[in-house]
């Protein structure tokens, strides 16, 4: 697999493709890669000539008392991952490489404000930022992100349009281990019982969806339920339950599609996020 350190090195490529009059699909990765990116790569590779996986762990989207430092990290095990994925090369950029004393930052307002955003308030601008330089770098045809950041697929599709990138974004199904969790990064920062403790997030969206698919429409009712269901962990903290608006992201009162219906919770340490959508 060919690892690509340098944007020059990689636009040249970018170039020849081009001119051949291939197609290119983007998956951007912080690495450490599982079968949820897999799953991404897998499908960019379907739709495309060329697949680039950008393998960055950003740092402008992680505020100073995060894991930026801590984050894992394998480049080895991510090159041969994407090799079994058929992806033709990964973009391995050093922080310096992205950001020469940048001072242009790309913000967006009222998307980034809510969920994730109240309590991490720097991340969609590193996280916009960054997804704007790898579509200049790359110039995609298509993004593939998945539905496990939710926000973050929201936010990516309104800054393209509203930045008229013109590309295509595709959204992509959450893959989950066999008893329900999440496949996440982070979630080898769990010891065996916090590990155990996590299957909360995915239990009490069932519930959540259950209720739903039994027609109750008050979301105050059912994001109680899932509040209840997380709060019989011990090891769990709530850090928010909400149901929103799939296109707005503003609180809905009543029920009605589309709809996100987000949590974000702290197992010990570990902060974990998980959703479903009803569109
Ligand atoms: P990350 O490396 O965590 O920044 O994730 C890179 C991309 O992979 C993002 O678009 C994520 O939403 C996506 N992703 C991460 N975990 C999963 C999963 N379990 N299922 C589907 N997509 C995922």
């Amino acid at each position: 697999m060919q690892i690509i350190k340098k944007i020059d090195g990689l636009r040249s490529i970018v170039r020849e493709w081009r001119r051949a009059g291939l197609t290119i699909g983007l998956v951007p990765t912080m690495g450490y890669l599982h079968e949820g990116h897999k799953s991404l790569i897998e499908r960019a590779v379907r739709e495309n000539d060329k697949v680039v996986v950008s393998d960055f762990v950003n740092p402008t989207q992680f505020a100073p008392n995060e894991d930026f430092e801590s984050y894992p990290r394998d480049i080895d095990a991510d090159a041969r991952l994407c090799e079994g994925a058929g992806a033709s090369l990964i973009f391995n950029p050093e922080p310096d490489e992205m950001y020469d004393n940048a001072l242009t930052f790309v913000d967006m307002r009222k998307l980034t404000e809510v969920l994730c955003g109240k309590t991490r308030p720097i991340h969609f601008s590193g996280v916009c930022t960054v997804v704007s330089k790898l579509f200049n770098i790359v110039t995609p045809d298509r993004a593939y992100f998945g539905q496990k950041d939710a926000q973050q697929l929201c936010v990516i599709r309104k800054m393209v349009k509203d930045l008229n990138f013109g590309i295509e974004i595709v959204g992509c199904p959450i893959i989950r281990e066999s008893d329900g969790l999440a496949k996440s990064s982070r979630n080898t920062y769990l010891n065996p019982s916090e590990r155990q403790a996590a299957l909360c997030l995915s239990r009490s969206l069932e519930i959540g969806k259950r209720l739903l698919a039994d027609g109750e429409k008050n979301i105050g009712v059912i994001i109680a339920a899932i509040a209840a269901e997380i709060e019989k962990e011990p090891l769990a903290k709530i850090d928010y339950v909400e149901i929103a608006d799939w296109n707005t992201l503003e609180p809905l009162e009543t029920a009605r599609a589309p709809l996100l219906c987000a949590i974000a919770v702290y197992i010990g340490k570990t902060r974990l996020i998980d959703n479903f959508i009803v569109e």
